[in-house]
Parts: C-alpha cells; structure tokens; sequence
C-alpha cells in the first residue's frame, strides 16, 4: 500500500486542456468504433490491431526474426487503412461533418410532404421504390449514372416514375433539395455482412449510398409494400410516414411539413396494379396509413 502511495505523485494531474485532449480522443474513437461496428472491416481492424501488438511484443522481448519480418510490414499498415477502409473513412468523415451539427440544414418542407404522399401511396399499392436524398456530399457520380431529369419535385411525378414497367422505374431517384435530379440512377451495395439475408438489392442499394455518402434513402418494398429509411449505413424500419418524417426531420432539421389534406389524392388514382406473385394469385394490398405527420 505504502509503495502504491508513493507512486501516486508520480501520476500526472491533467489539466483542462488535458481533459479537453482525451475527451476529444475518446470521442474520436468512439465515433470510429460505430462506423466499423458490424461491418467487414472490424475483424479487418482487429487483425491490424493484432499485428501491430506482435510487433510490440517481439521488439520488447527481443524476438529479432519476429521484429525484422514485421518491420517489413508494419510501415505499409497506414497505407493499407486507407485503402482497406475507403468506405469507412468516408462515413466517418461524413457523420462528422452532419449539417445538423454546423447548424444548417436542408430545407424543403414542402418536397418532404410530396415525398411522404408518393411512399404512401406506392406501399399501399406494393410497387417498389427507391428515393435518395442528398445532404452535404454531392451525388453526381451517382446521378450520372441515370437518367437525368431536373425536374421540380411532385408527387404526380414521382408515382409516374416508379409505374411499373415505364422506362424509368428501374433504380434509384436522386432529389437534390426541391428537384429531382435524375431517375434510374445505379446505386453501391452493401457488402454489410452482418445484414439479414431477407434483403435483396434494392434495399441493399438503398443502404450501400448511404454508407458512401451522408445522403438518406427512403425504400419502398415491391415485395411487401414495408417503406423503410437507411442513413449511416443503417435500415431503419418505418411502419408508418410519420415515422418516415421524424427520421428526415432528424437527418435534415428540416422544419415540420405542412399537413396535406391526404383526401385530396386517397384511393382514386388508379396508378398501377399490384404485380401478381408467382403463384397467380394477387398479392394482398395494405389498406392506405392515414399520413400523421408529427
Ligand atoms: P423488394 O422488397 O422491393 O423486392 P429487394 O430488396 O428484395 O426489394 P430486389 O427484389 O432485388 O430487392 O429489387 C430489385 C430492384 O431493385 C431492381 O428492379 C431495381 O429497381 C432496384 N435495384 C437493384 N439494384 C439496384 C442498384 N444497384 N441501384 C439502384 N436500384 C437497384
Ligand atoms: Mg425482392
């Protein structure tokens, strides 16, 4: 005990720019830890982290082939973070930079209500869909890979895009604020592997942008008309537009969208029918949600 005290001393104090240096620190890591969480690269990490420990262990012990084989390796380390983690160092750039923390934020309250009519709509009628909007991060690489429109946002034009079996259907569409920017656009999958195989591409489509860019993507399942949101890298279920609209007022700080009088386009535009499943027999169609826009 008495030798413990006497190593107390001997323990620096911080001060508060020490405490400012680790609470920074712990923050830093703790932000990279969620973006490798359940993805590909945390084993990947985990056998860096591995390495790196070995080349510690054979310089302290003395290990001389251990060392010189590593010292071989452990110089490239950097360079193979980089290219391993690509993705990874972009998300963690972009959650950084979130507009929500710079106090800015996209505002189109109006393009938001258009957006959660026409989700609304197309789950009620079991037609796949795939919305994509862009925050900070550009998406032209990925718009000039459909169909370019730049048209202004309306619910009459996007349900006419999704329509099956029109041209434009296929793919994603990409809003930039009011405008919709292109259709048919060609999106990055997930390799998330910790991702339930009940996914097929459009929902993994819908996820993969978002761990590339800060963008949020809205889907619509063809199969069972469920509308989901993805952001960060994450699906997030969304039984009911109210909850479509918390998370883009989250993402975005839009401000509230204007409640729509939702009786104005109910059940009367006969905009396409559901497709049949395999069996012959129609699909069974979920009953219009009633738009509670919080
Ligand atoms: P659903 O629940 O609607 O069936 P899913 O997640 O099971 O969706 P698929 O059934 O594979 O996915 O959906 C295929 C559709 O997803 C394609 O017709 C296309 O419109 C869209 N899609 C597939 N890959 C991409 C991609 N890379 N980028 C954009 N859209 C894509
Ligand atoms: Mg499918």
């Amino acid at each position: 005990m008495a030798h413990f005290l006497r190593l107390l001393p001997s323990v620096p104090v911080p001060d508060l720019t020490g405490i400012v240096d680790i609470l920074v620190v712990a923050f830093l890591v703790y932000e990279a830890l969620m973006v490798v969480r359940g993805t590909r690269a945390g084993p990947i990490l985990i056998g860096i982290l591995i390495m790196v420990s070995l080349y510690a262990v054979a310089l302290w012990a003395g290990l001389e082939a251990l060392r010189s084989l590593l010292s071989f390796i452990v110089p490239y380390i950097g360079l193979a973070i980089i290219v391993l983690f690509q993705s990874e160092i972009r998300r963690a750039l972009a959650r950084l930079g979130r507009k929500r923390w710079l106090g800015a934020g996209f505002r189109a309250p109006e393009s938001v209500n258009e957006i959660l009519l026409t989700v609304e709509r197309l789950a009620a009628q079991n037609i796949g869909a795939l919305i994509v909007l862009e925050r900070d991060i550009g998406l032209r690489t990925f718009i000039e890979s459909g169909v370019r429109l730049e048209a202004s946002l309306s619910r009459d034009l996007l349900l006419s895009i999704f329509a099956p079996g029109l041209p434009l259907h296929d793919g994603a569409v990409i809003v930039q604020k009011d405008r919709i920017a292109a259709a048919a656009c060609f999106l990055p999958l997930t390799t998330n592997p910790a991702l339930s195989r009940a996914y097929g591409t459009r929902h993994r489509a819908a996820i993969g942008i978002t761990e590339e860019t800060d963008c949020l993507s809205v889907v619509v399942s063809e199969e069972t008309g469920r509308i989901s949101v993805a952001s960060f890298g994450e699906l997030t279920p969304t039984p009911t537009v109210a909850d479509v609209a918390s998370l883009i007022n989250l993402h975005f700080g839009v401000q509230r969208p204007a409640p729509s009088p939702i009786d104005e386009f109910a059940a009367d535009i006969p905009l396409a029918q559901a497709a049949p499943s395999t069996d012959g027999a129609r699909p069974e169609k979920r009953p219009a949600e009633k738009v509670n826009l919080p």
